[in-house]
């Protein structure tokens, strides 16, 4: 078995690894260095020979020419080599953790908290001086290693991946990761990506920049694909300079990472059970395609085959081919892990907790929201006592603080009028406003007695964990209130299933949402909701591109208010999505 024989090749210390990384690094340069001198080389000598095409003079056969064009493409090559490996080395790998949006995992979050651990025993085991983790914020399934900005070793794997793995399956994962930065996979790789990087932000720069990708702006088409010819030759020469460079490096090191892994964790059946798992669900990742070698599973692993062509080409072998190498050292078959997977899947699905809709709730209890509802709706009128001139000399009004701050040609000079004690004034005399305003400026909530009010039906709202995420709830109209950043774990993670009537209203709004004729039934109503947090007036937006649900959106604080059933409607829509996932391939994106 190949995997005895690597075992005792694993480098006992970190300096080791270090050393082959600066041999490898150097081997690299050099091949950089080739490639760029064969590439100048046919390009200035086009240039010569067309210059003595045109030149009856200049006769490219002579030595002077010769040693000329010698000079020049070893210059030329030199300089390009340096300066793509330097900005490689400096800036490659922030560039690639940008792109695909990491962030630290927080021991707060109970599934990151996993991961965590998971860290920390693997560096134990391993021998490695440090291990760093990033989660990436996507529902699909997979993970990565590199070397971080500051050289350290680094393993990332995604919410889906978190939400997914059981415990065995993420030691598994981890240990499949850190057996590439033992056997010096990482840090190659790492390189080449960066490398590659290089061209990618060259093109991405020389691209129009069409408008911000912010995650709020209204209403956003997808993004515009100038598919310049720069661009093209780019994007060929960078996937032509990655091929080559992945050449060099044996296309076997995923089966040998494998093999590593399962000394490292001694799990070859988890490993299984969750590449198997990665490649049926969704492993799409974003834009981020380019750095394909450096994951799990291919980001599209659905496509590959085994013939002759593909396994040149392709950075991973076969998946299946990977699954029965690792059930086969379990003295498993295939068919034993996928009956794991099966019964691990209804195990879970057992353990699902329902929720059940708004609608089924019991008619006291509806009334009874409705009731707060109509006392929190004449409580807020008492509050509307400000009238706003606008710049056509017309009352408008009443409003309240929060609205009167948040109107979009507020400014401090503008006249109102406080109708309580019939004054008029502009709006920095106003003593509540200015206090509002300096509230703001601190990042406090406007209105100090207002804050954490639910913005549907004003009770106070409590904190709560859902999906293993912190929200704020209210507990009478059962609203959440949910960061944006935090989306993506609760649409990756399964604690919770939904009741049949949440499961129609799903299947409804999908049809709806598919039509845009109809997208105004699904239309809030037009009533002022103020954000718990900062006391401002929530926008109404769409959810998200692929989602145009409107919600309430407070961009400043980054939150969303989802009202009753709302986002487990979401969830059902995603789930059911992401389990047929092969023609959706990009529900990853949420924000
Ligand atoms: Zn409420
Ligand atoms: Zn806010």
């Amino acid at each position: 078995m190949k995997g005895k024989k690597t075992a005792s090749e694993r480098p006992s210390a970190y300096w080791e690894i270090q050393g082959k990384q600066a041999r490898l690094s150097l081997a690299l340069f050099f091949m950089l260095f080739l490639f760029y001198l064969l590439t100048s080389g046919i390009l200035t000598g086009i240039v010569f020979i067309t210059l003595g095409f045109f030149l009856p003079t200049f006769n490219f056969l002579t030595p002077g020419a010769l040693l000329k064009f010698a000079i020049l493409t070893l210059v030329i090559s030199t300089a390009v080599t340096m300066l793509n490996f330097f900005q490689a080395k400096k800036e490659g790998v922030r560039y690639i953790l940008n792109n695909l949006g990491a962030y630290y995992p927080d021991p707060n979050d109970r599934y990151h908290l996993m991961f965590i651990n998971v860290l920390e025993e693997m560096k134990l085991s391993s021998g490695l001086p440090e291990l760093k983790g990033y989660v990436l914020p996507t529902v699909n399934l997979n993970s990565l290693s590199l070397l971080d900005v500051d050289g350290r070793p680094a393993v990332a794997v995604t919410e889906g991946l978190l939400a997914e793995a059981s415990r065995d399956e993420l030691e598994a994962v981890v240990a499949h990761e850190t057996a590439h930065i033992l056997k010096g996979d990482t840090q190659v790789l790492t390189l080449v990506c960066s490398l590659a990087a290089f061209y990618e932000k060259l093109f991405s720069a020389s691209q129009t920049k069409d408008e911000d990708f912010r995650q709020d702006s209204l209403f956003q088409t997808q993004k515009q694909q100038t598919w310049s010819p720069f661009l093209y030759l780019g994007s060929l020469f960078s996937y032509s300079l990655i091929s080559f460079l992945i050449m060099i490096i044996s296309r076997n090191r995923e089966l040998l990472a494998d093999a590593t892994a399962v000394e490292l964790g001694r799990h070859p059946e988890a490993l299984a059970r969750i590449i198997y798992k990665a490649h049926l669900a969704n492993s799409y990742l974003g834009e981020a395609s380019l750095f394909t070698p450096l994951f799990l599973v291919p980001p599209d692993s659905r496509e590959i085959s085994d013939s002759l062509w593909d396994r040149l080409f392709n950075t991973h072998p076969p998946v299946l081919k990977r699954v029965q190498l690792l059930a086969g050292m379990g003295h498993k078959t295939l068919k034993d892990i996928l009956e794991e997977i099966k019964q691990q899947e209804s195990t879970r699905q057992l353990a699902r907790q329902e929720i059940s809709s708004e609608a089924e709730m019991s008619e006291e209890k509806k009334e009874a929201i409705r009731q707060q509802k109509e006392i929190a709706e004449q409580q807020l009128e008492k509050e509307r006592f400000w009238l706003v001139k606008t710049a056509e000399n017309k009352w408008l009004g009443p409003f309240n603080l929060g609205e009167v701050v948040s109107l979009p040609y507020f400014t401090p000079a503008i006249r109102i009028k406080n109708l309580k004690d019939n004054l008029e004034a502009a709006a920095r005399e106003f003593p509540q406003i200015r206090f509002a305003l300096y509230r703001q400026i601190k990042n406090q909530p406007l209105e100090a007695e207002l804050a954490a009010r639910c913005p549907s039906c004003q009770s106070s709202l409590s904190d709560s964990f859902y999906e293993g995420v912190k929200i704020k709830y209210c507990p009478v109209c059962q609203g959440k209130l949910v960061n944006m950043s935090d989306l993506e774990k609760i649409f990756a993670r399964r604690e919770y299933k939904f009741s049949e009537k949440i499961k129609e209203q799903a299947q409804e709004w999908r049809q709806i949402i598919m039509e845009p004729g109809r997208r105004k039934k699904l239309m809030l109503k037009d009533k002022s909701a103020l954000c718990p947090l900062c006391g401002l007036q929530m926008m109404v937006k769409p959810f998200n591109y692929h989602l145009i649900v409107p919600v309430y959106k407070c961009l400043k604080c980054q939150v969303i208010w989802f009202e009753a059933d709302k986002l487990e409607i979401l969830q059902t829509i995603i789930e059911d999505r992401s389990k047929s996932s092969g023609e959706e391939r990009k529900t990853g994106s949420f924000s």
